[in-house]
């Protein structure tokens, strides 16, 4: 039997290399890209504009497969959690999270994670494997469906993309790559290439070849001032040291004009990084690396060593960081109710009873608070 070509996460010059060889011309890209990510159609017998001889062709030679939506859960903040099933049976975790106008889309690169870092339950897991470029834009397409479409495009529910979901996203280049590429393609998603952030813990290699294929934000997971305490909670430093790892971010900024910044990741974890001679030794670090800080307080989950520091001592670190006049931010935790706050993706379907209902039912109320409950 002819193994089918699956469209799905494919960049427009794969697309366009498909149709040529099909014997259509190029402009079929466009269209099919439209009907997938912009109309939500993934059955080839309703992309009305296709001749009936394309769409047997399409069907005979093409798929356009999708992983299986095991769980779609809804925190009573807005934050939406989807758990996806992938063929041989792994599962992976996306998070939507709404911020008034704005609505991000935490998506994962890989299952599991081979990095090992102390604090994140998606590393204690360990490494499955990569995700597939068309397992990335899956997630993006699921969550975006979960809306429906759109009546105006220009009204899209999602707005921000960032690969901060499980996995480190440039030790599953080529396909993270291509990925981005249909989330910024006008045709597809047409995500602003300023709201779509990759998140990586610091392979310093890979982030100057990044350079050479994507021009997206660049968030580092730093978490540590210092290389002894950073090799012991973010174990890919003992490979890449940090003065490594911040020359390959300013090679990456040097690449694009418009680019003035990287984000600076730092989870708090309570008396081990946060204490106020961290918070000077990051001043010194980074006082002339371009960048703003985002502190996240530690998220705990089962068998976690660590702890969240209290909001004071969140509040100190922050304060002596502005003081200095780093653009500090301190992450809210979001979706917690549903473990999809950052660090607690570990794409499992919990024990607990479905929530689900109650929780739409909830977060329906929160939306409609004048309304008669259904
Ligand atoms: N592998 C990439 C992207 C995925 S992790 C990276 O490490 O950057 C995304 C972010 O979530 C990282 O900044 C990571 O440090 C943070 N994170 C992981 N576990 C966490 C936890 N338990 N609490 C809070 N943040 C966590
Ligand atoms: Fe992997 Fe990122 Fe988790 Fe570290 S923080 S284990 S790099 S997913």
């Amino acid at each position: 039997m002819q193994v089918k070509t699956n469209l799905l996460g494919m960049t427009r010059e794969q697309l366009d290399a498909f149709f040529i060889e099909l014997g259509e011309k190029k402009y079929r890209t466009k269209q099919l890209m439209q009907w997938v990510y912009q109309r939500q159609v993934v059955d080839f017998d309703q992309m009305t504009d296709f001749s009936k001889k394309l769409r047997d062709k399409l069907k005979e030679q093409a798929s356009l497969d999708m992983p299986k939506v095991v769980l779609q859960d809804f925190s009573t903040d807005g934050t939406r959690k989807f758990v996806l099933e992938l063929e041989g049976g792994n599962r992976v975790e996306t998070v939507f999270i709404p911020e008034g106008q704005r609505g991000t889309l935490c998506i994962s690169s890989q299952v599991g994670c081979a990095l090992d870092c102390q604090f994140c339950s998606t590393g204690k897991q360990g490494f499955f494997r990569d995700l597939k470029a068309s397992e990335i834009i899956a997630q993006v397409w699921i969550a975006a469906a979960s809306f429906g479409v759109p009546e105006n495009l220009g009204h899209r529910p999602i707005t921000n993309i960032v690969l901060m979901g499980m996995g480190e996203p440039l030790l599953n280049f080529k396909a993270t790559v291509d990925a981005m590429h249909v989330m910024l393609d006008d045709f597809a998603y047409g995500v602003s290439k300023r709201r779509l952030t990759l998140s990586t813990s610091g392979i310093a290699p890979k982030i100057r070849e990044l350079a050479e294929h994507a021009d997206v934000a660049l968030a580092l997971s730093l978490h540590a001032p210092n290389d002894e305490l950073r090799d012991e909670i973010v174990p890919i430093n003992k490979k890449y040291k940090i003065a490594e790892v911040l020359d390959a971010c300013r090679y990456y900024l040097s690449k694009f004009s418009e680019r003035k910044r990287v984000i600076i990741e730092y989870v708090l974890l309570d008396n081990v990084n946060d204490k106020i001679e961290h918070a000077h030794q990051m001043i010194e670090l980074l006082k002339d690396f371009p960048c703003k800080i985002n502190l996240i307080p530690f998220n705990p989950f089962p068998h976690a060593p660590y702890k969240r520091p209290n909001g004071q001592r969140i509040q100190k670190f922050k304060d002596i960081l502005s003081q200095a006049g780093f653009v500090t931010t301190v992450r809210t935790t979001r979706g917690e109710d549903i473990d999809a706050a950052c660090g607690q993706l570990v794409g499992q379907v919990e024990d607990k009873t479905r929530r689900s209902q109650e929780w739409q039912a909830a977060v329906w109320k929160k939306m409609n608070p004048n309304a008669e409950s259904v």
